[in-house]
């Protein structure tokens, strides 16, 4: 049974181990079990599932997911926690634990070595210093992961599943609603975290798309267009994909494309759908 997620177990391992919470690597470990119980809900985790948690801490979350996956992988950079780790996941027999920095690891030979036919969720709750390169990464990679189900930022989960137009749309939004369906399952305030975090949290659920919903020529190129739109968020869009030297374009062939496609030269990236970066990239292209 898993027994963490109380302020008090927590504390008693903490002291049993004389472990020193590290802010350097965003340790915030859960201490409520209603939270843990919705995330492992909310991720649907099965018994023919193999859930890689990214950042097991004491092994609280880790405990849920053991009880109900078929098989763990957590990967924890902080070499501190792994005694922790060893003594509360010691009545679990399908996890193994990786001391290891997750932006380092080659997930796609890890699971390859396993040669498994599960299927791949990823569950945590991430360090927020370095959220968006492992969503970025793991979006990027060509792992077939079922669904990424992680408390992050409240901020960055609103900036995931932003829509054209607002404040919080921005190049995060468009990898991320390139590749999956992104959907806010809870919203979790700062009393659920040892030590409290200063902003507020949300579990969001990426659901991967099986097949690609778009028809892109150049992926590379769509992603450069992409990040060149938001680098300076004020400037035009002829002036973003300038500055980035986009293929090379002229301003003036930048402004003949957009013309073609339909807008004014003055549009910026905040404006433009997945849609329609699309198929400026597709244009781009053929240049
Ligand atoms: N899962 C635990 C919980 O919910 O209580 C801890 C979550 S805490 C927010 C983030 C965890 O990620 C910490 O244990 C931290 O040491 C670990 N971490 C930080 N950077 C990491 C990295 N680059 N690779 C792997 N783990 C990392």
């Amino acid at each position: 049974m898993a027994e963490l997620g109380s302020p008090k177990k927590t504390i008693e391992i903490i002291k049993k181990f004389d472990f020193i919470i590290q802010k350097k690597f965003g340790q915030n470990f859960l201490i409520d079990s209603n939270v843990l119980e919705k995330i492992v809900k909310e991720a649907d985790i099965n018994d023919n599932d193999l859930v890689i948690e990214i950042g097991p801490g004491i092994g609280t979350l880790t405990q849920y997911l053991c009880e109900a996956a078929n098989e763990v992988i957590a990967i924890e950079i902080d070499k501190k926690l792994i005694p922790i780790l060893n003594e509360t996941l010691s009545d679990y027999n399908n996890v193994t634990i990786l001391n290891q920095d997750i932006l380092k690891t080659d997930l796609e030979q890890l699971i390859n070595n396993k040669k498994i036919s599960k299927t791949v969720k990823v569950v945590a709750n991430l360090p927020y210093y370095i959220t968006t390169p492992i969503v970025m990464d793991l979006l990027e990679s060509r792992l077939e992961v079922d669904s990424i189900t992680v408390m992050v930022q409240k901020e960055v989960a609103e900036r995931m599943k932003a829509n054209p137009g607002t404040k919080e749309y921005g190049a995060l939004s468009l990898a991320v609603q390139y590749y999956c369906e992104p959907e806010i399952v809870a919203n979790v305030p700062a009393s659920c975290f040892m030590p409290r975090p200063k902003v507020g949290s949300s579990v969001i659920k990426l659901s991967r798309y099986k097949t690609l919903q778009f028809n892109v020529e150049d992926e590379k190129l769509l992603f450069q267009i992409i990040r060149a739109s938001f680098n300076q968020r004020r400037k035009t869009l002829v002036n973003g994909l300038y500055n980035s030297s986009i293929k090379n374009l002229s301003k003036i062939q930048i402004a003949e494309v957009l013309i073609e496609l339909g807008y004014l030269t003055n549009v910026r990236g905040e404006d433009l759908n997945l849609e329609a970066f699309i198929a400026l990239s597709n244009k781009i292209n053929r240049i």
